[in-house]
């Protein structure tokens, strides 16, 4: 039998390799903006057409390359970054591998022009499936400029399996996002379908951060640092208030690069632990310099993930830096509804003991009068303590508040109405439920939940018709976001709309607002609408929630009332009013109960 084995032609070889390291166009933007950062550059542009799968081109004024250079640069394990094995424990350069414009050429229609810093003219070279097409002098300024045409172009498999053009653009702004954040010394720009998306001046870190994430960011930043003999840890954490249901803002860099690190993650997670609102993730920009000696960044095609020599002392340094920053600013934990407070006690008119109104008393029962009227003295106080102490925080009604038939009627009438609707009983517990009486028995009622279902069911109506939604008006707030969200934001505008937010683009990531839907309550327009598109990208995968419904449901949670809020008793009654003509009574848009039904033979039951 004759041999069988044999040497794969370089171009196929490229081919997998690029499997590899080129995953989607992000992936080879961030091999370009590695490059460009690596020769030096001052000023960066990216252009993007197609979200990648046509255009990426990256313009750097880095120190370029000589003619020969620029053909070999194609080359497998060509790089100029590294010479010996032992050079893999001094890199300080983003680059060493040499496979990313040999695994780019193999699977694009690639041109290059550059010309050195000095030089009269420069180089072109047009390469293609591996294979050299050109190569001549050109006129282009001084560095480099690689386009990547038709990504994928021979491989249909990656190509069709691209997601949408709105997911890979997504990726791509993250890669552009990673490497601006970590080099704020240059300038960056990315244009999309010639929209710029990002322009950015150099700056320093948290200038940086802010002009990216939004200017939003300015107040919610506490800086970090920390400098040990081993290794310098600097940045900023954001403050625990804001922290978001999503992850995503969260960014390791070491030694200039972005990287993941589930461990680390957990060493900030686990300081921020007792001040992070329940179901959030800390947001951090942590700078990590280490001696290249003591990390091994060879460990991955992308070189996302790291190994540092010492694990333990990182966490360590992170954890403590984390913590006294907390302490420095008097971070405190937040404080938890579940607690104990008092905020519609003290509501209650002064003096007035607190009544119990399940207290069912033969002929002279009244749930609106004052004390001085009700039978609560005939039991006698030392025997009725306790009682007190099980309803504390039920609020009574005074007497001017009641209605007016109640006051003093006939004994008899009174005993056989007082579960009629006439004199419905309807109280505030803690600030969070009503209680109130059905035919069948006693309801709690989640007075939060109540209200997301009743703006849940409104919003999804306008949501469907074409007429002007009614309005609250609002002093003017400035809203301003990053700028994924600004894409987002201006995708929603014309719903957002509808549903009666007045909003108007002011710049390119900032918005105005000038009124609210009615119904809704009147908060700071920022984290209102951040909050949002929170919630509304968390659900944007949910199959079972069209586009309508998951706005509509993100708008209910963010714009109902919150636990604590003072009702009078009109406002109670319009909210049962309006939570009973809903289609649906008893279940939240997020799936949670709104009610709770306790029947009478319930009631008599627990009795027994
Ligand atoms: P690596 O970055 O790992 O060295 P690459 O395939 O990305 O490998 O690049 C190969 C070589 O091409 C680099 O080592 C560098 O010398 C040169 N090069 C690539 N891009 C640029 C650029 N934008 N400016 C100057 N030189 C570049
Ligand atoms: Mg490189």
């Amino acid at each position: 039998m004759s041999d069988i084995i044999h040497r794969l032609p370089e171009s196929v070889a490229n081919q997998i390799a690029a499997g590899e390291v080129i995953q989607r166009p992000a992936s080879a933007l961030k091999e370009l903006l590695e490059n460009a950062v690596d020769a030096g550059a001052s000023d960066i542009r990216v252009i993007i057409k197609d979200a990648g799968k046509t255009l990426i081109q990256v313009t750097d004024n880095g120190c370029g390359m000589t003619e020969s250079d620029a053909m070999n640069c194609f080359e497998r394990h060509a790089t100029s970054k590294i010479r010996e094995s032992r050079d893999l424990f001094a890199i300080r350069t983003l680059g060493f591998r040499g496979e990313a414009l040999a695994s780019i050429a193999a699977i694009a229609q690639v041109e290059l022009k550059t010309r050195l810093t000095g030089e009269e003219m420069g180089t072109c070279v047009n390469i293609e499936g591996s294979k050299i097409i050109r190569q001549a002098p050109c006129q282009c300024s001084e560095g480099t400029s690689i386009a990547v045409k038709n990504l994928f172009f021979n491989v249909p498999a990656r190509r069709n399996f691209l997601k949408s053009n709105t997911a890979e653009i997504r990726h791509l702004m993250d890669e552009f996002q990673r490497v601006a954040l970590v080099n704020p010394q240059i300038a960056m720009h990315l244009f999309h379908n010639n929209k710029p998306l990002f322009q950015l001046s150099p700056a320093n870190r948290k200038e940086r951060i802010i002009a990216i994430l939004g200017s939003q960011y300015k107040e919610r930043l506490l800086p970090v640092e920390q400098v040990t003999q081993e290794v310098s840890i600097q940045g900023y954490i954001g403050k625990p208030e804001f922290a978001k249901k999503t992850r995503g803002d969260q960014f390791f860099f070491t030694n200039g690069r972005f990287i993941r690190h589930p461990y680390l993650h957990h060493a900030v997670e686990s300081a921020m632990s007792d001040v992070l609102p329940r179901d959030t993730f800390p947001t951090y920009f942590l700078y990590i310099d280490i001696d290249p000696s003591m990390i091994d960044v060879n460990i991955h095609p992308t070189k996302t993930e790291v190994n540092f020599q010492d694990n333990q002392l990182i966490y360590a340094v992170l954890r403590s830096a984390v913590k006294q920053t907390l302490g420095k600013f008097s971070i405190t934990p937040t404080l938890d509804f579940e607690v104990e407070q008092s905020f519609d006690i003290g509501k209650t008119r002064e003096g007035q003991p607190i009544v119990n109104p399940f207290e069912r008393k033969p002929s002279d029962y009244n749930p609106f009068s004052t004390p001085s009227h009700s039978s609560a003295s005939h039991t006698g106080r030392t025997d009725s303590r306790g009682w007190e102490k099980i309803y504390e925080g039920i609020r009574s009604f005074p007497e001017d508040t009641a209605p007016k038939e109640l006051s003093g009627s006939q004994e008899e009438e009174e005993e056989a109405n007082t579960d009629s609707e006439s004199q419905r009983f309807i109280a505030q517990f803690r600030g969070r439920y009503i209680v109130t009486h059905v035919k069948s028995g006693l309801v709690l009622i989640n007075q939060q939940k109540a209200h997301q279902r009743v703006l849940y069911e409104k919003f999804l109506k306008r949501l469907e018709g074409n007429s002007e939604a009614s309005q609250q008006e609002l002093f003017p707030q400035n809203v301003s976001f990053n700028s994924n969200d600004s894409e987002l934001i201006q995708e929603l505008t014309p719903y957002l709309r509808k549903a009666g937010f007045n909003i108007n683009q002011l710049g390119r990531n900032t918005f105005i607002i000038n009124g609210t839907p009615s119904g809704s309550e009147k908060q700071d327009m920022q984290s209102i609408l951040e909050g949002i598109l929170e919630t509304y990208k968390n659900n944007m995968n949910d199959p079972g929630l069209d586009q309508r419904m998951n706005l509509a449901r993100a708008m209910a949670m963010r714009l109902s009332m919150k636990p604590g809020k003072f009702l009078e008793k009109q406002e109670m009654e319009n909210l049962i009013n309006e939570l009973f003509s809903c289609n649906v009574t008893g279940i939240a848009p997020d799936g949670e109960k709104i009610l709770v039904l306790l029947s009478m033979s319930d009631l008599e039951k627990m009795f027994k």
